[in-house]
């Protein structure tokens, strides 16, 4: 059986499309244009082109865009500054400090002093409880975007067992409360699990979100099972550079029910949610019915 394809390029623009729709709608009957702060310190490569691509669809959904760009030895007073300032700006709904930081900066410290409500990537440690008690929070992008997609490939997702292989802070770890959150029954399976392949096996929905290319073959997969493959590894393959994630692609296809692929899965899902968070932040900051289907 050849696995149904998740399109998540094609899924990320009908959440594009929704949040553009909501923005419009907020500007013409409340006034209120969402507005997103991205915190840029260094000159990291990666984190520049995230941050670029990040403003760029930030403005293409109608909502405004800042930018603040910080020198790599930036002291930790002067971005926890900008923080606060940002924390205080009324037409600021969304923060996010791109990660990583230099390595003389606290991330923790400077994550938690992000205002929760704003805190769009989900990581300040009061999201991270609300999370973990079921209760109403912002949710890491990423591992949102794999649950809309589980959602709408499957409906419901009760009693299903799930594994999701990696247990970071960012996409593990929320990835799996998420999904307990949707009643599936969850397995964490990490660098020290025992028999991975067998627990990979019991598993009809398998998150992989290790970092290790291609490392998932296709006999762990139980036949018919949905495959979301978080990981974004860049190998070299034949003499040309290629994205691979963290299944093998071509095996898993052949058993999984439906699979994501690197790329066009996973990937363009995490700057969609983000936007989806900014309008879930602007709405519950002006006391206003939150768009349906962008939060978890
Ligand atoms: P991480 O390095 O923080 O965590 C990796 C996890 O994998 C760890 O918990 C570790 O225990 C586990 N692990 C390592 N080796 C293992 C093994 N042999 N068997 C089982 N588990 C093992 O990584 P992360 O930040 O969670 O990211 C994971 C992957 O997802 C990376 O490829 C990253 O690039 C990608 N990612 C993609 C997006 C996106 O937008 N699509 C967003 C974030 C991360």
């Amino acid at each position: 059986m050849a696995a149904q394809i998740i399109d998540g390029k094609a899924f990320a623009a009908t959440v594009r499309e929704k949040v553009a729709g909501h923005v419009a709608r907020l500007k013409e009957e409340n006034g209120i244009t969402p507005g997103l702060a991205v915190v840029l310190v260094g000159e990291d490569p990666a984190s520049q082109v995230y941050v670029r691509s990040k403003g760029k669809q930030t403005v293409e959904a109608g909502m405004n865009s800042y930018e603040h760009k910080m020198d790599a030895d930036t002291s930790e007073e002067d971005l926890l500054a900008v923080v606060n300032q940002l924390n205080n700006d009324p037409n600021v709904h969304g923060i996010l400090v791109q990660l990583p930081l230099p390595a003389h900066l606290n991330e923790d410290l400077i994550i938690n002093s992000i205002d929760p409500a704003k805190d769009v990537d989900g990581f300040h440690i009061s999201n991270v409880g609300l999370l973990g008690t079921g209760q109403k929070s912002m949710v890491p992008c990423t591992p949102l975007g794999c649950l809309m997609m589980l959602r709408d490939h499957h409906g419901s997702l009760s009693g299903m067992d799930a594994v999701v292989i990696g247990r970071s802070n960012i996409v593990g770890k929320p990835m799996a409360q998420l999904l307990l959150g949707d009643s599936c029954t969850v397995t964490i399976a990490h660098s020290r699990t025992k028999d991975l392949p067998d627990v990979v096996r019991r598993a009809d929905i398998v998150v992989a979100a290790v970092g290790r290319p291609e490392m998932v073959p296709g006999d762990w997969i139980k036949e018919g099972a949905t495959v979301i493959d978080v990981g974004i590894n860049r190998i070299e393959r034949d003499g040309k550079n290629k994205l691979v994630g963290d299944v093998d692609y071509a095996s898993c296809a052949e058993r999984a029910g439906a699979i994501t692929p690197v790329p066009g899965g996973v990937g363009p899902m995490t700057i969609a949610c983000l936007l989806a968070n900014t309008v879930t932040a602007c709405c519950r900051a002006n006391g206003l019915a939150e768009p349906e289907g962008l939060t978890a």
